[in-house]
């Protein structure tokens, strides 16, 4: 689902990225750990097609995106991959329900359609009674339940996610990591997660550790 090949990234004198390979499997959950500074928000970014890699190709699901147009570029994002931040990002002025719609009328979808879609995703995470309040009248967990939902919203095969859960409690954590696991069951989606939460790099499928700019082999 997601082949990375020899990719290297610096900024400025910095080489952030220093010739990363990697493959991650449909359906697969990977998270991605790794000390403060190692590359992992930056890998994340470049397999999501937010930041160029200065050498190597990236391919999500069979399409090489590194030599594609702006243009075509940000319309195959928008409908391909969902990204979910360590802060949920909704916007303020907007109700849940308007939130989760935004990628959705992006990508052309009819209002009813963008609704409709919205309201079962928003179901499947007991979010109904949600729907119609504004960000500020939403927990941290809700909220952030919110951004996956928003995330999920055109049914994209990859799910990119930065510290999900690095603002969230305990109990909120759990929830929103069983959510995950969840999702790929019911939807077959690819999850890949940066974390420093070891209780969630357990139980995912697989570890990719990041060292200075390497996947440290185990
Ligand atoms: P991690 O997610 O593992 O903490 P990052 O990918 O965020 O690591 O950052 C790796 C290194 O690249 C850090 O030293 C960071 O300061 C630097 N860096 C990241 N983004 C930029 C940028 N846009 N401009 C300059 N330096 C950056």
């Amino acid at each position: 689902m997601i082949k990375l090949e020899g990719i290297t990234k610096s900024f400025g004198s910095l080489q952030v990225l220093k010739g990363i390979d990697l493959e991650i499997n449909k359906g697969e959950i990977v998270s991605i750990v790794g000390p403060s500074g190692a590359g992992k928000t930056t890998l994340l970014q470049i397999m999501g097609t937010l930041d160029e890699p200065d050498a190597g190709t990236v391919a999500i699901d069979g399409t090489v995106v590194s030599r594609m147009k702006e243009k075509e570029l940000s319309a195959f994002r928008n409908k391909n991959i969902g990204f979910v931040f360590q802060f949920h990002q909704l916007l303020p002025e907007f109700t849940a329900l308007e939130n989760v719609m935004i990628p959705a009328f992006i990508a052309g979808v009819s209002s009813k359609e963008a609704t409709d879609r919205a309201m079962e995703i928003l179901a499947f995470m007991g979010l109904t009674e949600r729907a119609s309040h504004k960000p500020n009248e939403l927990s941290g967990g809700e909220k952030q339940r919110v951004a996956v939902a928003r995330a999920l919203i055109n049914h994209p095969a990859v799910i990119l996610a930065d510290e999900p859960s690095g603002s969230l409690d305990t109990h909120n954590k759990e929830d929103l990591h069983q959510l995950f696991f969840d999702l790929r069951d019911r939807l077959g989606q690819t999850f890949v997660i940066v974390t420093h939460d070891e209780g969630l790099a357990k139980i995912t499928d697989r570890t990719v550790h990041m060292v200075d700019g390497t996947i440290k082999k185990d």
